[in-house]
């Protein structure tokens, strides 16, 4: 996710805020000033906390299980720990889903233990109230706000929400991952329409943005997971192209546009002394006014950011790697040897190949 900003690293992963978050505390702590009243703010800050400390429990057991955890991004609306992939084994997905829930039942148990030990059990009623006019009650709050993202996260079975993840790995040790997880993004979508319906009558414009999210995320899921049980079993080398055109780095753009035009792929490896050194795509090209097209060199206008995956991996991780880049292509290298070019159009053939089959 663009537009974060980095603030700390803890255990290894990043943390970062996205440029709405710190908007939305700007805002409230601006509020707060002028209202002359601290406690909304404390509210946020500890809210945020312990959303973040939610994302690093479901982290820390990713990481158990040999995910790679890029970061973690504090959005208006929750935390979002971005994964190298979600496995798809029920076992570790289960426990991965329900690390973030048990961490703030934990918190909220330990918390009620010290409420009642101090004697404050009655103060915890009303439970939706959530005034500051003494410090104890900051402890009061803690454990509400642990007892709410608990269940709200758990108990709402919407993937890709916690309790959504919970319901698919359960359902696919009967179904099976395919049809486990047809049914828990279907189901996901329903309840984020009800969601979003409840958020508007209630109203609540938190509700409907998680709403939109989970039905979005939910969209996402479900057609990743149709791709790469069709992708299975194939390798970036069984739907490569071998015959990929070069085109050296030294040459006009109008050099080049000769070559796009009698070829017409979509991108091309630039080589410089027997070396792939960049790629250069028809959008790079259409970017810069035909009147520069014969001073402008390939090498000038090229993306130097080489991407490149290895000929043996699965086909669907050439695929997570595109979106991931947000680029069409990917150099193959079969050891230290660039031997071929796979493209989005080339996953898409073999999608829809594959897709004949079935
Ligand atoms: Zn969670």
């Amino acid at each position: 996710m663009r537009y974060s900003i980095k603030i700390i690293k803890i255990l290894g992963i990043p943390i970062e805020l996205h440029i709405t978050f710190i908007l939305l505390l700007a805002f409230v702590v601006f509020t707060s000033l002028i209202l002359g009243n601290i406690g909304i703010t404390i509210y946020i800050i500890m809210i945020f906390t312990l959303v973040l400390f939610h994302e690093i429990s479901h982290s820390v057991v990713a990481m158990h299980y040999g995910v790679k955890i890029s970061k973690i991004v504090l959005l208006p609306i929750g935390g979002l720990a971005s994964m190298s992939e979600i496995p798809r084994d029920a076992k570790k997905e289960f426990f991965i889903a329900i690390a973030g829930p048990a961490l703030n039942f934990a918190a909220a148990f330990l918390s009620l233990i010290l409420i009642i030990a101090m004697g404050m059990y009655s103060r915890i009623f009303p439970i939706f109230s959530f005034e500051i006019t003494d410090p104890a009650d900051l402890l009061l709050i803690f454990f509400k706000l642990n007892l709410i993202l608990g269940f709200f996260n758990l108990f709402v079975p919407a993937i890709p929400m916690d309790g959504g993840r919970v319901f698919r790995s359960l359902l696919s040790l009967k179904f099976g991952f395919k049809r486990a997880t047809v049914v828990s993004t279907e189901l996901a979508k329903v309840i984020a329409i009800f969601m979003a319906l409840f958020g508007i009558f209630l109203p609540n414009i938190w509700l409907i943005v998680i709403a939109f999210f989970v039905y979005i995320g939910a969209t996402q899921e479900g057609e990743f997971a149709s791709i790469s049980s069709i992708l299975s079993g194939l390798k970036v080398k069984d739907i490569m192209s071998t015959e990929y055109i070069t085109v050296p780095s030294g040459i006009t753009l109008a050099e080049f546009f000769d070559i796009e035009f009698k070829h017409r792929h979509l991108g091309y490896p630039v080589m410089e002394n027997d070396k792939i050194v960049g790629v250069i795509s028809f959008s790079d090209l259409s970017k810069v006014p035909k009147e520069k097209w014969d001073e402008i060199r390939v090498r000038d206008i090229m993306s130097s950011n080489v991407i490149t995956i290895d000929a043996e991996e699965d086909a669907i991780k050439a695929l997570i790697k595109m979106s991931k880049f947000k680029i069409g292509r990917l150099i193959v290298f079969d050891g230290s040897e660039a031997t071929g070019i796979i493209s989005k159009t080339d996953l898409i053939r073999a999608i829809e190949l594959k897709r004949l089959q079935i």
